[in-house]
């Protein structure tokens, strides 16, 4: 299916609402029935048809389609936030005593629902380095039911080989599931490759705008339904008309923005590697990547995250440094239109930084949809502010 289709008409029956162009925000809780058969079938099967707006919805629909076809799954479902996409995705798929291998530093809450949540279930979790396929195979237990990646990781972009990652689940009879937030079904598509379930929170490319909060589950139909079924009604974490609206609209413009953003990240990634303050840097495809290859073979594309490690003896070089970026905003997410920084050292307490440690002196920056020109200019000038002319 074309992408430009999927986009533009996929799921959007316009005849049925005045040839609008855009969607209407079916903003109701509740639909009428006609007869108490339709009601009978609809309290069976509830992901059959509109009943009430915490199971189905006509605009969610739409998005749904769209998403689904995206990721090219058969089925989507769209939640009020990627942790709580995370959250269902997870839980359907584990019971008490089972067991989940999940890739290095996953996403902040995924791993909070590991560490914290999931033990008071009797539910464990081992945690190892994916960028090997041996670790899968030797962290597997006659209990593991799950299969977690995170490829790109959003910080050190570590990735996993997501074919050779499937095959050996399938034939250990594990669920596979990954979080695709950085690429985007667009620049990787993790269901072609035998993945399970594809994760990605919309609140960053998708929406695209930083106005809205949300987060995706694509799989097969068989997948959806029982997560439907039980954790998205039980939960109620389904997202609202508007906001699956205001997705629909950041869609129109994803490829766009994508192209966009991935030549002014390459801009700046050029310009980080030739400038002396920055010792070196981690883009999934620039050569200097330690898993390069596997990146231009899985991965059609990378976008605006690129970290970086800066020659910096004290913490308050790292704090003047983002603290003189004029344009760039210091901010979490990303995804967006505007452009942000995210220094390592802010999860740190002031008397733990250690320059000898590489980490504590990695920012992250997230490129949006200015000039390149205008962000290397502000990146220049926040460089010479913190350090002063180089000799
Ligand atoms: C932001 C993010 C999430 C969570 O999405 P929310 O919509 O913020 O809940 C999950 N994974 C990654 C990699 C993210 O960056």
């Amino acid at each position: 299916m074309d992408i430009s289709y999927i986009i533009n008409e996929l799921g959007e029956e316009r005849e049925n609402y005045f040839n609008a162009v855009a969607p209407p925000i079916i903003q109701t809780s509740n639909f009428k029935v006609d007869t108490v058969d339709e009601l009978r079938a609809l309290f069976e099967d509830e992901y059959s048809g509109y009943l009430y707006s915490r199971g189905l919805n006509p605009t969610v629909e739409i998005l749904r389609k769209k998403l689904a076809a995206l990721d090219g799954a058969e089925d989507a479902l769209v939640f009020n936030s990627g942790a709580a996409a995370i959250f269902a995705g997870v839980l359907a798929n584990v019971k008490a005593g089972d067991h989940i291998v999940s890739v290095d530093k996953p996403y902040t809450w995924a791993q909070r629902m590991f560490d914290v949540i999931l033990p008071r279930f009797g539910v464990t979790t081992s945690y190892i380095d994916g960028t090997k396929i041996e670790n899968f195979e030797r962290a597997i237990l006659p209990n593991t039911t799950l299969i977690y990646l995170e490829s790109p990781n959003s910080w050190d972009f570590k990735l996993q080989d997501l074919k050779a990652v499937a095959e050996l689940a399938r034939s250990e009879n594990i669920t596979t599931m990954i979080d695709n937030s950085y690429c985007t079904p667009l620049y990787q598509r993790p269901i072609a490759l035998g993945i399970d379930i594809a994760m990605q929170t919309a609140t960053k490319y998708i929406g695209g705008h930083s106005d809205t909060v949300g987060g995706v589950l694509c799989g097969s139909r068989a997948m959806m339904k029982k997560i439907f079924d039980s954790e998205f009604l039980n939960i109620g974490s389904g997202i609202q008309p508007f906001n699956a609206w205001l997705l629909i609209r950041g869609l129109r413009t994803l490829p766009a923005r994508l192209e966009r953003i991935s030549a002014t990240t390459r801009k700046v990634v050029d310009f980080l590697k030739r400038h002396p303050r920055v010792e070196s840097l981690l883009f999934p495809l620039d050569e200097t990547f330690p898993q390069y290859s596997l990146a231009t073979e899985q991965m059609q594309g990378a976008c605006g995250l690129v970290s970086f490690y800066v020659h910096a003896q004290t913490r308050a070089e790292v704090v003047r440094f983002c603290e003189s970026l004029k344009h760039i905003m210091m901010a979490v997410s990303w995804g967006g239109h505007e452009s942000l920084i995210l220094p390592k050292c802010a999860s740190l307490a002031p008397e733990q930084f250690d320059p000898a440690i590489r980490e504590h002196r990695m920012l992250r920056l997230y490129t949006g949809l200015e000039d390149a020109d205008y962000l290397i200019r502000d990146l220049e000038q926040a460089m010479l502010l913190a350090w002063g002319k180089l000799p």
